[in-house]
């Protein structure tokens, strides 16, 4: 496994940054995850498209241009020869001193790490997954965009130790309002009566890229699919529900809270689009 870091290619070992590294010290800097797919990185554009729009909300220089960041996607796909996996890729404020000030933080830091997917079983997609609401409170809108990939994930990894402590793998993160926002995560979608239901990005989900890739596939295949807020009883009382996201792809939840969802497996729309979301994973990315 080779890690690029800052423009060389470094083993894991040799993959080190700075313990004045703002990223470190304040959660200061952005992300991505992204999949890749018999050698193709999926959705690149997409990705590198939330990724500079981050940059730019937080006003993070990213040291690389647009191409020059793809190319180094793909030049680090390559020299890890992995055909299908995940890249993480990471933008940093870079080191400072122990102020706030990123003025302080001269060059960002670009890492970029690719790696092999542990990820749900096969028979999670066909089960679906037992989950739980937390306490948790996603941002409020205003304080942290939603639309933002930041490092600051302490909210999500809150609701990870909730879902621990239930003893599940996935829980739901409401917003202040009660409003349902997303997973820790993933987005999440309710479907009724045949009809598709996933929270607008301002209720304090992040706009994935998963669930656009869905929004999409559902218009082609003639589902209604609507942005609008919703509480838990709706979730609860819901035909379908399924999460979505780069890691986890399209997976059924059987069980919120101790209440059974439809039939307690994976229903026909979620099956149905998940079948469709695997036809196009394969054929769509930059080689
Ligand atoms: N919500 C959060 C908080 C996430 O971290 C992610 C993962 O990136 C998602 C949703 C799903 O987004 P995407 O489909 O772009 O991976």
């Amino acid at each position: 496994q080779v890690i690029y870091l800052n423009g060389e290619f470094v083993s894991k070992e040799d993959a080190k940054v700075s313990v004045y590294d703002h990223g470190f010290l304040y959660g200061d800097g952005i992300f991505e995850g992204i999949r890749i797919y018999e050698g193709n990185i999926f959705k690149c554009d997409e990705h590198l498209q939330r990724l500079y729009d981050s940059a730019k909300s937080i006003m993070l220089d990213i040291p690389l241009s647009y191409e020059e960041m793809e190319q180094a996607l793909v030049e680090t796909v390559k020299r890890n020869q992995l055909k299908n996996g995940y890249i993480r890729l990471i933008v940093s404020r870079g080191a400072g001193n122990l102020g706030l000030d990123p003025r302080r933080c001269p060059v960002a830091n670009v890492i970029i790490i690719v790696e092999q997917l542990a990820i749900y079983k096969e028979e999670d997609y066909l089960n679906g997954l037992k989950i739980v609401s937390v306490s948790t409170r996603r941002n409020v809108p205003d304080a942290l965009n939603p639309k933002i990939k930041s490092l600051n994930y302490l909210n999500n990894i809150l609701v990870k130790i909730q879902a621990n402590l239930a003893g599940v793998g996935e829980a739901l993160m409401l917003n202040s309002q009660g409003y349902v926002a997303e997973g820790s995560g993933d987005n999440i979608f309710i479907v009724k009566n045949g009809v598709l239901t996933t929270p607008p990005s301002y209720v304090g989900a992040l706009e994935g890229i998963t669930r656009a890739v869905i929004m999409e596939l559902c218009e082609q295949l003639g589902y209604k699919v609507k942005e609008e807020p919703f509480a838990l009883h709706d979730v609860y009382v819901a035909d379908e529900v399924f999460l979505t996201g780069t890691a986890a792809e399209v997976i059924a939840v059987r069980e919120v809270d101790a209440r059974i969802i439809g039939e307690g497996a994976a229903g026909p729309i979620t099956t149905h689009l998940l079948q469709e979301f695997r036809k196009i994973v394969h054929v769509d990315g930059v080689k």
